[in-house]
C-alpha cells in the first residue's frame, strides 16, 4: 500500500493507463480530473439504430503488441466489425494505390527499409529522448535523404488520409512511429484490423471502472508548487493538495499553469495540431466499407473527404455513414460541410444530413525547428522533478499503441 497522493490530469487513455498502473503498484490515492462529462478524450464512441460507430480511435492493428496485452489484462477482445478497404479517385470511380510500374521498385524499398528504420534508436523507445538528426527532416525530405522514392508516394495513403498531416511538413519522428515497419505491412497487406463491437469506448469503461476518484467535467485550470512541495491543483469548483501530478492532457493547452517557467510555457505554445473533422452522416444510398479518395489528400484538396467508413454491412435504407476532412481552406465550418456533402454525393450517397460531428486537434507534434531546439530531451530532464510527470499523445507520437507504451514505461521507471 503506498499513501503518496497523486492526481491525474485527463481521461484519455494515456491518464486511463497511468491509473491502471499505478493502482497495480499499489497506489490508493489516484484522482483523476477529466475536463468533460466522459472519459475517453479521443475514443469517442457513439450509437445509431443500435450499433456502435467511432468518431474518434477506430482500430488497432495486430502488429501493436502493448494494446493486446492491454485487452488481455481487461478480458476485451477484437469483436468489432471487419474493415476492408476500397480506393476511390476524386469524381467516385475506382482506382488502385499504386501504379503497376511502380510495383517492383516499392518491394525493393521496402526490403531496404527495416534495415535502414533500425539505425534509428528513437523509433522505437517507449519514451523519445535522443532523436538522431535525420529523423527531424520532414518525412518528404527524410524519404530522399535515404532515396525511398515509392515509399514517399505510398505512406501518404495511411498517414495523411487519417488526419495526421502532410509529409512535407511532419518530422520523420513522428509519422515513423506512427507507421513503424510492422504497422505498414499489416496496412499493405489483407489487414485484419482490430475492432470493438461495443466501440472502443470498451477499453475506456473498463478502464475507468478501476479509478476510485474519477471527478467528470473538471477542467483543471492551474498546478502550482507550493513552499512545502505539494502541489496545488484548482478547478472552477475546488482546489486540492497533491503530492506527485502527472499531466495527461495536451499540453498546448495547459501551457498557461504556474507550474511550467516562460521558457517552458512557450516550448509547449509551439505544438501543432491538425483540425480534422469527423462526420456522423445519415444518408440512402451509401457504397459500403472503407472509402479512401486518394485525389483529396493534397493539400488544395483540404475540405474534401480523405475517407469515409460505413463500419457495418449497410442493410437498410438510411444508414449512417463516417466522413472524414481537413479544415477547408478557408477555415470555415460551413464551407467543409457543402464539400463534404457534394463529395458523398458525387459518390452516388443521396439525402445526406449530418447526425453528429467532432472537430479534432489532432496528431500533436512539434517541427524540426523544436526537435533541433532539443524539445524531449527538455521534457525528459523535467519528469519527476518534484513529482511533477507528463504525459500523453504529443510525447509518446500518437496512437493507442504508443500512448499505452508511454504511460506504462513512465510508472514502470518513477514509481
Ligand atoms: C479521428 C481520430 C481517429 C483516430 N484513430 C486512431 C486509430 O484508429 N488507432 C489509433 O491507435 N489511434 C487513433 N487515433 C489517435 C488516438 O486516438 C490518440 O493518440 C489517443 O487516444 C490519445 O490519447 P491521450 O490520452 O494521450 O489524449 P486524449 O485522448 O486527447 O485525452 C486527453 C484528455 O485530457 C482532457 N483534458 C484536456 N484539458 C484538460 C484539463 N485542463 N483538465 C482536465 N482534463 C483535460 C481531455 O478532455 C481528454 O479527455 C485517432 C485520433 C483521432 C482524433
Amino acid at each position: 500500500m503506498k499513501t503518496s497522493k497523486i492526481a491525474i490530469i485527463g481521461g484519455g487513455i494515456s491518464g486511463l493507463v497511468i491509473a491502471e498502473q499505478l493502482r497495480a503498484k499499489g497506489y490508493q490515492e489516484i484522482t483523476l480530473y477529466e475536463k468533460h462529462h466522459t472519459l475517453g478524450g479521443k475514443i469517442h464512441s457513439i450509437q445509431y439504430a443500435g450499433k456502435s460507430y467511432e468518431l474518434g480511435t477506430i482500430f488497432g492493428l495486430p502488429s501493436q503488441e502493448r494494446l493486446k496485452a492491454l485487452m488481455k489484462r481487461l478480458g476485451i477482445k477484437g469483436d468489432g466489425p471487419k474493415l476492408s478497404r476500397v480506393n476511390y479517385s476524386a469524381n467516385g470511380e475506382k482506382t488502385i494505390q499504386l501504379p503497376k510500374s511502380l510495383l517492383s521498385d516499392f518491394r525493393v524499398e521496402m526490403e531496404r527499409l527495416p534495415e535502414v528504420l533500425a539505425e534509428y534508436t528513437a523509433l522505437n523507445a517507449p519514451r523519445i529522448q535522443y532523436v538522431e538528426p535525420p529523423l527531424m527532416l520532414p518525412f518528404s525530405q527524410w524519404c530522399d535523404y535515404h532515396e525511398f522514392s515509392v515509399l514517399k508516394k505510398v505512406i501518404i495513403h495511411y498517414y495523411t488520409i487519417f488526419g495526421l498531416g502532410e509529409l512535407s511538413l511532419i518530422p520523420a519522428l513522428f509519422v515513423l512511429r506512427v507507421l513503424n515497419y510492422d504497422n505498414l505491412m499489416t496496412f499493405m497487406e489483407m489487414p485484419d484490423f482490430v475492432t470493438w463491437k461495443s466501440g472502443a469506448i470498451t477499453l475506456v469503461q473498463k478502464l475507468g471502472q478501476s479509478v476510485k476518484d474519477v471527478r467528470l467535467g473538471q477542467a483543471v485550470t492551474d498546478l502550482k508548487q507550493l513552499e512545502n512541495q505539494q502541489w496545488q491543483l484548482t478547478t472552477a469548483y475546488e482546489s486540492a493538495l497533491y503530492d506527485q501530478v502527472i499531466i495527461a492532457a495536451p499540453l498546448d493547452e495547459v501551457s498557461h499553469f504556474a507550474c511550467f517557467d516562460s521558457a517552458l510555457s512557450k516550448m509547449l505554445n509551439q505544438i501543432k495540431v491538425e483540425s480534422f473533422n469527423v462526420y456522423a452522416i445519415c444518408a440512402e444510398n451509401i457504397p459500403s466499407g472503407v472509402g479512401c479518395l486518394l485525389d483529396n489528400l493534397k493539400p488544395e484538396r483540404r475540405g474534401h473527404i480523405t475517407l469515409f467508413d460505413t463500419r457495418w454491412e449497410v442493410t437498410s435504407k438510411e444508414a449512417l455513414v463516417i466522413a472524414y476532412a481537413y479544415d477547408a481552406p478557408d477555415g470555415n465550418p460551413q464551407t467543409t460541410t457543402r464539400l463534404v456533402m457534394e463529395d458523398l454525393v458525387a459518390l452516388g450517397v443521396s439525402s445526406p444530413r449530418i447526425y453528429q460531428m467532432k472537430r479534432w486537434r489532432h496528431s500533436p507534434h512539434v517541427d524540426s525547428d523544436q526537435l533541433q531546439n532539443g524539445f524531449f530531451q527538455r521534457i525528459e530532464a523535467l519528469q519527476g522533478k518534484n513529482g511533477l510527470f507528463l504525459a500523453g499523445e504529443c510525447l509518446s507520437a500518437l496512437s493507442l499503441e504508443n500512448c499505452i507504451r508511454f504511460s506504462e514505461s513512465l510508472v514502470s521507471d518513477f514509481f
